[in-house]
């Protein structure tokens, strides 16, 4: 199964189950700038796309279903208020064929997690899809989609570590020798919403009790090419962590918990309040992992690597 396949099937259209794999991301940089006249801030932000997975998988049908297991399942409306309906709608109206598919989704990606789990599932209908009914639209024509659905969706149709600029929907992939990096991402019992913390952010802002905008991503880039974890421990930077923070004070335990048990940085991933380090190898994720679990900080610690690609069909 290669692109040839791939491109052969997203012509036709696909008889049986199109099953597409799609990562969580963390913002290795996200700096955030001022808020706009159209109600978003402008962000300059470092994408990197994490071997945490959902999985959607699109069946022929005569109307458009959804059903899920796994993170959330039972909390998370299966309506037209889901990102994956809602994209799936999206392609079909752009395309026009009718919006005609039994999508299941198995999700890994905690729910408000800072994680973009549901931009994810969004960039993963919009890949199966385009495959099930055979529109055959370019990787381009499927993130201008994907930018009216929300911010995080184009960086996921794409995958790897990219930067994102606007309010982060333009996203251009940054060109580095390949070098996995390690993770340990704490997950916690609650998410947080997305709204709320930048709504914090700009409080903290007026009050002058947040820190320093994190400025240029200068340091971050150089700190990629130089494929030295512990050069990267010191250039990652997160404007929004102020807020996390403030929200929920419990997390600074957490990324206390992470540095204690010797990951080279810890920081509150995009709006938290998932927390993720940088460890210095593979094992040593696993033993910073398995010792964040019993410190008893977050819900589960889990390992991954970085970057992986985007929403692709497997
Ligand atoms: P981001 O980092 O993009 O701000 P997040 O990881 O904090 O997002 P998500 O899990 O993407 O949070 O979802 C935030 C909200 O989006 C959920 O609380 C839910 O109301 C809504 N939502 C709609 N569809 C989905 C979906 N398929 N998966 C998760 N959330 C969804």
């Amino acid at each position: 199964w290669g692109p040839d396949d791939e491109d052969e099937q997203r012509r036709r259209g696909a008889s049986g189950p199109v099953r597409v794999r799609v990562p969580a991301k963390v913002n290795l940089h996200l700096g955030v700038g001022p808020l706009r006249p159209d109600g978003y801030h402008e962000l300059n932000t470092v994408y990197h796309a994490i071997s945490i997975h959902d999985e959607l998988t699109a069946r022929r049908g005569d109307t458009l279903t959804l059903t899920m297991e796994g993170e959330g399942a039972g909390e998370l409306a299966l309506d037209d208020t889901n990102l994956a309906i809602r994209a799936a709608r999206a392609l079909a109206g752009y395309a026009g064929v009718p919006p005609h598919a039994r999508l299941h989704l198995r999700k890994q990606i905690p729910l408000a997690g800072g994680l973009a789990g549901g931009s994810a599932d969004a960039a993963a209908a919009l890949v199966a899809c385009d495959a099930l009914w055979g529109t055959g639209l370019s990787r381009d024509e499927l993130a201008r989609i994907a930018a009216d659905l929300g911010s995080d969706v184009p960086f996921l149709i794409h995958g790897g570590t990219a930067l994102g600029t606007g309010r982060g929907e333009s996203v251009s992939p940054v060109l580095a020798r390949p070098t996995t990096w390690h993770w340990v991402v704490a997950v916690a019992d609650a998410g947080l919403s997305t709204p709320v913390a930048y709504r914090e952010l700009d409080r903290l802002r007026e009050a002058g009790a947040a820190g320093e905008p994190l400025g240029s991503t200068d340091a971050l880039f150089a700190a990629l090419r130089q494929r030295d974890p512990r050069v990267l421990a010191a250039a990652l930077g997160n404007d929004l962590q102020d807020a996390a923070l403030a929200m929920r004070p419990s997390l600074a335990g957490t990324l206390k918990a992470g540095e204690a048990a010797g990951a080279l940085a810890g920081i509150v991933s995009g709006s938290g309040p998932t927390c993720v380090f940088l460890a210095a190898d593979a094992a040593d994720a696993e033993r910073i992992a398995v010792e964040l679990t019993s410190a008893d900080v977050c819900r589960e610690a889990r390992t991954a690597h970085g970057p992986v690609p985007g929403a692709r069909i497997v």
